[in-house]
């Protein structure tokens, strides 16, 4: 029988690779979208995945698509934590309504998700959790502290919950993406672009498919003995 993914984020951009990725790979897949009802609507008639609006922000709302899951495809058996936002600031300049906006979006939103996920996974004792980080979360970024913050407290929950969870037989790890090809980065001028591209060893940025093959990979039971880890697809930045 079909798996199912339950994916955040999977309008567009990393995200939307991943449904696609999943969906060729024969899984089951929902996927969550906040406002992008159009785009995700398309992508679901395309490759037969059931859409959900949800805002991360709402703890019932992502409980809501769970259940919503569970009624069409059964229980999931992976979550990919993908959705969130990014912003561009002087350290000096971030609010603290910008801190606690990109905390519960990028953080919190991860740990809704989770929750959400857990007493299926718990049951079943077997599953699989992938969060996306980011290579900023590992190295620090000039002008994105609260971003890479962010996304540094997400690799602390991964090693956490992958010693948790680990007794129940359920893995969880961390993808972290270099510079991605995505409207993510659209607030970037193509000079910025093509020095992120020339600083990365593979000379390029890379496509939200490659970051999607690792969050597939991951999942699959190839990777049965994986936990905990943090993969980094950067081209090598
Ligand atoms: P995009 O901006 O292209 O897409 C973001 C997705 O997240 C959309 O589907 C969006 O939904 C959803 N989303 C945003 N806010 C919320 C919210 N409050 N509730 C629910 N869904 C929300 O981003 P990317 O594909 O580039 O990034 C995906 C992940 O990868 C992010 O976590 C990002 O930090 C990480 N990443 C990206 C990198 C890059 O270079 N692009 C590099 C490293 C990490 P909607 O369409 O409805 O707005």
């Amino acid at each position: 029988m079909a798996q199912t993914v339950f994916i955040t984020g999977g309008s567009r951009g990393i995200g939307a690779a991943c449904v696609r990725a999943f969906a060729v790979a024969g899984w089951q897949v929902a996927f969550t979208y906040r406002v992008s009802r159009e785009t995700a609507g398309a992508l679901a008639e395309q490759t037969g995945a059931l859409a959900l609006c949800a805002d991360l922000h709402d703890d019932k709302a992502v409980s809501r698509a769970f259940g919503e899951v569970r009624g069409h495809f059964g229980a999931p058996d992976a979550v990919v934590c993908n959705a969130g936002i990014a912003e561009q600031k002087m350290f000096q300049d971030i609010t603290d309504e910008d801190w606690q906006r990109m905390l519960d979006i990028n953080l919190m939103g991860a740990v809704r998700t989770i929750r959400a996920a857990l007493p299926d996974l718990l049951h079943r004792k077997h599953g699989s959790i992938v969060t996306i980080s980011s290579i900023w979360g590992q190295m620090g970024a000039s002008c994105e502290s609260h971003y890479a913050v962010s996304k540094a407290a997400l690799i602390g929950l991964t090693k956490s919950l992958a010693q948790e969870f680990g007794p129940s037989g359920i893995r969880v790890n961390c993808v972290a993406p270099g510079v991605i090809d995505t409207d993510m980065n659209a607030m970037h001028s193509g000079e910025t672009m093509r020095e992120l591209a020339a600083e990365t060893p593979l000379g390029r940025i890379g496509t939200a498919d490659e970051v999607a093959q690792s969050v597939l990979y991951l999942c699959s039971e190839r990777a049965s003995f994986i936990t905990g880890q943090v993969l980094g697809v950067t081209g090598g930045f």
